[in-house]
């Protein structure tokens, strides 16, 4: 157990795993991540310790650098544009960064240079030339994510590089079998190549002990890296034959760059720096917390990013450390907390298959702190959880029965009955003085989870607690009592607007916006302002005026809401980032040739037509928007590139069995036809 109220204070670096720059988040991602780890942060900091709670954009990795070749923008153009419209997603989401940075900054490049050539210095780094996978097509190695193949463990088609994603095993590409290149879908060729690797069996049996005496790690953490320890680590490659990122500092390596991962943990070090010497300009802060042994260093991510935080960070903070004095030594992880995967209506979530929310998305459906709440009321924390739209309208219902309405209860019945003013109290009775106990203990019952890290259960016992509110509340009926005795329902209310602050206090790291209302109600300071430990049974004192109150929290249409989310994701191409398709899912795509026999406008659709196409012998409808565009006899006899394995959709009451290619800029469209004769049903690839 960590004591939070001893003195001094205690030192926290709160981090979230760094999302991939070219990608937007979704709601997987940030429960996993960046919300739990802002309610953290939240709480500690209402716990008066001193914490600074950093995370950013990771944005080296290998899509962006294949976007930046397709595009011709340069990566560096690419990967701030997209980090702007994520960092503004955070803000959105009240995810309370001091830093949210990008790697591609010049403290992190300066910091991981530097941190490399220390720990080659301290004879960690190892020069080998190996043979490594080669495109002839694209003239290109295929380090990582450049290389698909089928897993050697597991034997999934769809394992990269780096990693499967099913059996979660770190893979070498040329552990692959059956490997292709991600671009072009070329089987590559072996070519040599020389690189510099990091020399994790050197590190091996120190990494074993740090894990072993670590007793506050999760058990599915401890046991995938003793696990990984015990088949014995691999040498791991710190340099990669690619342009876009840091480059190598070694002697010899100038054409190269250090691989993602291995300088995207280091990130946690450098955006702390970054804070302290440009964001606060206390460059002392930064020693004061990175090299400091007594700092807890917290690391919040998916369960796929385990052995790089719990063996590969540690090993490169060990191997740094050796020839540092203490006092310039950097701390080890403290702890790390992740979850399991939240599904979306028990599928995994996948943005090629547009399977899930993203975190632009559901802003645009449903209340911020509706999202929050649902997020973290079933937070993925020892199973894989899904996201479900039924279970989310009852856990708004939840939310809203068991604390809206007790606050809203308490606030309306004090201002109408009591002029606005907290009642004074007189002598309990029996049923107060447990309910009043409830209220001096609640706060370190949901501090304890918190700092076990169960947010779930946390925020289920915040429920529980406006629950037993309600229940007092219909077991002492004050609006009887007023009627005989006024002052003893004003007692009664006294006690439950003691437990109206007690709720916004404990709310407060969760849902950050809705404990600012019912403060500002009770007339009470700022969120900021308050500490976790002053809830007790006279918080508010009697004679305090309040404000007239508005229900907190409405119900959620769950219907419109669907409704809307289903035009979201049929209407608008997605914002921020774009996601690279594997040659597997172009594969699946059966594009073909079609002629169109006939062309018949659509009634009451002023853009549509209904047109009869041929596929070699098949007969097909299409319903296509192009009568702004063409005229029906300029379209007739024409041959034109369809989708013809899309699901077939009914559009003003006409099944439309494919999609019609055209090239679309503005309002200029033009349909795709072939320009050699070609029969119609041949295909496209
Ligand atoms: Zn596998
Ligand atoms: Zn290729």
């Amino acid at each position: 157990m960590i004591n939070l109220t001893s003195n001094p204070k205690g030192k926290w670096v709160v981090t979230s795993a760094w999302p991939y720059v070219n990608a937007t988040p979704h709601l997987g991602n940030l429960i996993g991540s960046t919300l739990s780890a802002d309610v953290f942060a939240r709480f500690l900091r209402m716990k008066g310790e001193d914490v600074v709670f950093v995370s950013g954009s990771d944005s080296h990795g290998t899509p962006i650098s294949v976007e930046a070749k397709r595009s011709k923008v340069p990566a560096k153009e690419l990967a701030l544009k997209y980090h702007n419209i994520i960092k503004d997603l955070h803000e959105k989401w009240q995810i309370s960064f001091d830093n949210y940075t990008i790697t591609h900054n010049p403290t992190h490049i300066e910091y991981v240079k530097k941190m490399y050539l220390d720990i080659q210095k301290n004879g960690y780094v190892k020069e080998k030339e190996i043979e490594s996978l080669y495109c002839e097509n694209d003239n290109l190695f295929l380090p990582d994510r450049f290389v698909e193949g089928t897993c050697p463990n597991c034997k999934d088609d769809g394992a990269r590089g780096d990693q499967c994603d099913k059996c979660q095993k770190i893979l070498t590409p040329l552990e692959l079998i059956n490997p292709r290149c991600a671009i072009c879908g070329n089987t590559p060729v072996n070519k040599k190549t020389k690189h510099w690797y990091l020399n994790l069996p050197k590190l091996q049996d120190r990494l074993k002990k740090l894990i072993d005496e670590n007793e506050i790690i999760p058990p599915n953490a401890r046991k995938m890296c003793l696990n990984s320890i015990e088949e014995g680590l691999p040498e791991r490659a710190i340099t990669r034959d690619l342009e876009w990122g840091i480059p190598a500092p070694f002697k010899g390596a100038e054409q190269k760059t250090i691989y993602v991962w291995f300088e995207a943990v280091l990130g946690y070090i450098t955006a702390v720096k970054e804070w302290a010497d440009k964001i606060i300009k206390e460059p002392d802060r930064f020693d004061s917390f990175w090299k400091d042994p007594n700092t807890k260093t917290v690391y919040f991510i998916g369960k796929d990013n385990i052995i790089f935080h719990l063996i590969v960070f540690p090993g490169l903070l060990i191997a740094y450390n050796e020839d540092k004095v203490d006092s310039e030594k950097l701390v080890l992880p403290y702890n790390v907390s992740s979850t399991e995967w939240l599904l979306y209506e028990n599928e995994k979530l996948s943005k090629s298959r547009g399977i899930g929310i993203w975190i632009d998305e559901a802003l645009e459906l449903a209340p911020l702190d509706y999202w929050r709440f649902n997020l973290l009321f079933n937070r993925p924390e020892t199973s894989d959880t899904s996201f479900l739209w039924s279970e989310f309208e009852n856990n708004i219902k939840t939310l809203n029965d068991n604390i809206g309405n007790f606050i809203h209860r308490t606030l309306t019945f004090i201002e109408k009955q009591f002029n606005n003013t907290i009642p004074p109290k007189i002598e309990s009775v029996e049923s107060d003085i447990k309910f009043i106990e409830k209220i001096n203990t609640i706060s370190l019952m949901v501090g304890e989870s918190l700092q076990n890290f169960k947010i779930r259960k946390a925020i289920r016992d915040i429920v529980n607690f406006g629950k037993e509110g309600n229940i007092f509340l219909n077991e002492r009926a004050p609006w009887h009592l007023i009627k005989e005795n006024k002052e003893a329902a004003g007692h009664v209310f006294n006690i439950c607007a003691q437990a109206v602050y007690a709720l916004a206090i404990l709310l407060g790291p969760f849902i950050p916006d809705t404990s600012e209302k019912i403060l500002s109600y009770l007339n009470a300071p700022k969120l900021s302002e308050l500490s976790w430990d002053s809830i007790n049974d006279d918080s508010i004192k009697a004679g305090q005026k309040i404000k007239k109150p508005q229900p907190l929290f409405q119900k959620l249409e769950i219907g419109e809401v669907k409704e809307e989310y289903k035009k979201l994701k049929e209407g608008k191409p997605k914002k921020g980032g774009k996601e690279l398709v594997s040659y597997e899912e172009f594969k699946k795509l059966d594009i073909r040739i079609a002629l169109i026999e006939s062309v018949e406008k659509v009634p009451k659709a002023d853009k549509l037509y209904k047109l009869s196409i041929a596929l070699g012998d098949e007969k097909r409808t299409l319903v296509a928007g192009l009568a702004e565009q063409y005229k029906a006899d300029e379209l007739k006899g024409k041959k034109i590139a369809i989708l013809a394995n899309l699901e077939p959709r009914k559009l003003k009451g006409i099944l439309s069995e494919g999609m019609l290619l055209a090239a679309v800029d503005g309002k200029i469209v033009s349909v795709l036809t072939p320009d050699k004769e070609i029969p119609s049903g041949a295909k496209v690839e």
